[in-house]
């Protein structure tokens, strides 16, 4: 064999015996044997090479069959940090998290200045902080950003809230902080978190719905993060939902952003609230009318609240409908801050996707919320540094 191959081989193996560590969460090297098919000498080689990384270490015996009772090898959870960062919420976030994604220091700055170059000095300052609070070797830094990105060449082309253009933020980052960059939007993270942190790997196929300011959908396929030939897979935001619709910041008419997302859903119980004689929302001054404040009024059974709650379901679940039947996907999450809205919400969700798409397929297909919240984003740009730093594949 080639020199370059068997190295190549021996990394191959070396992240398939780490995967399979990680997947067992305890596991003997016998064990690691048989589910892997490499051999006995192999798997053991792979080990030393990883405990001589600190990446993996023996925790004690197992069970014993006959004679000897085996070793036990775990990965050591906080042997790397990760750092997650998200650039797409209403302020800046990022977190140090460990091999497991639990978050060790999390950090949030205010967008104070709506200029590029002034939310490129905050992404700096909120990269600095982490970087300074991690006691760990830092694995690499792992971005989920708002807008069109081209991932492969780390270059956000386009976020209007950032006002970003073209901006070259791998290199930048590259650059600054001599750690391997890696960037995907907001949704395409927040799916990746669900997928791998979120118990999702048990499943092949997962589409995460993200609805707040913008609306984006992320999509994990037969295991992988698919973003599509143009990095921009999921874009759902900027469909044509609504005839004689609204003006869209993308400039065109009637997107579902314009009908759905967090701001629109809120002018639209403002509208309706100024008109309702029985809803108690009309008593809301304008800047009180939040989605938390739709949510308790649902609870109410508020008839605003019910009907903005209602039209905006509607559309949203055109929008998994289209998912569904393109992708037989049979996992979708909806996340960001129209989760709170609640079961409400999803109930007309689930009952539009059944009348807008097969029923064998919408019958199949569970829609739920997310299990992370806030920091969805977060832990899925971190996780981008499990997959491209340590080669852990969840494909299946
Ligand atoms: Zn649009």
């Amino acid at each position: 064999m080639e020199k370059a191959t068997q190295q190549q081989t021996k990394a191959h193996n070396s992240q398939l015996v780490l995967k399979t560590i990680y997947d067992q969460g305890k596991v003997s090297r016998a064990e690691v044997a048989r589910l892997t098919r490499l051999t006995r000498t192999t798997v053991s080689d792979a080990v030393t090479d990883l405990r001589t990384k600190g990446l993996v270490e023996e925790v004690g015996y197992g069970e014993r069959a006959r004679g000897k009772a085996p070793i036990l090898l775990s990965v050591v959870n906080n042997s790397r940090h990760l750092i997650g960062v998200d650039l797409a919420s209403d302020e800046f976030r990022g977190a140090v998290v460990n091999l497991r994604g639990q978050i060790i220091r999390a950090v949030a700055f205010p967008i104070s200045s709506p200029s590029g170059e002034a939310a490129l000095a905050l992404a700096y300052k909120l990269i600095d902080t982490l970087l300074a609070s991690s006691d760990g070797p830092v694995l690499g830094i792992g971005l989920g950003t708002p807008g069109l990105i081209d991932t492969e060449a780390g270059i956000v082309l386009q976020a209007v809230n950032l006002d970003w253009q073209g901006l070259p933020l791998s290199q930048l980052l590259t650059d600054r902080y001599h750690l391997p960059i890696h960037l995907v939007n907001d949704s395409q993270a927040a799916a990746l978190a669900e997928y791998i942190f979120g118990g999702g790997h048990s499943r092949r196929n997962l589409a995460v719905i993200k609805v707040g300011q913008g609306i984006g959908a992320g999509l994990v396929l037969e295991g992988q993060l698919f973003v599509g030939d143009g990095s921009s897979a999921g874009e759902i935001g900027h469909l044509m939902v609504a005839d004689n619709g609204l003006v869209c910041r993308c400039g065109h008419t009637g997107c579902l952003e314009t009908v759905a997302s967090a701001g629109a859903i809120i002018r639209r119980a403002q509208t309706l609230a100024r008109g309702s004689k029985e809803s108690p929302l009309s008593l809301l001054a304008p800047e009180a009318m939040t989605l938390e404040a739709l949510g308790a009024a649902l609870e109410a059974n508020d008839p605003v609240a019910r009907q903005v709650t209602a039209e905006a379901g509607q559309y949203l679940g055109r929008a998994v409908a289209m998912l569904v039947s393109t992708l037989n996907v049979q996992h979708v999450l909806l996340i960001g801050s129209i989760t709170a809205l609640g079961t409400p919400l999803l109930k007309v969700i689930q009952q539009e996707t059944r009348r807008q798409a097969l029923a064998t397929l919408a019958e199949a297909t569970k829609i739920q919320f997310g299990h992370f919240g806030l920091d969805a984003v977060t832990l899925g740009a971190s996780a981008l540094l499990l997959t491209h730093e340590l080669g852990l594949s969840f494909a299946r």
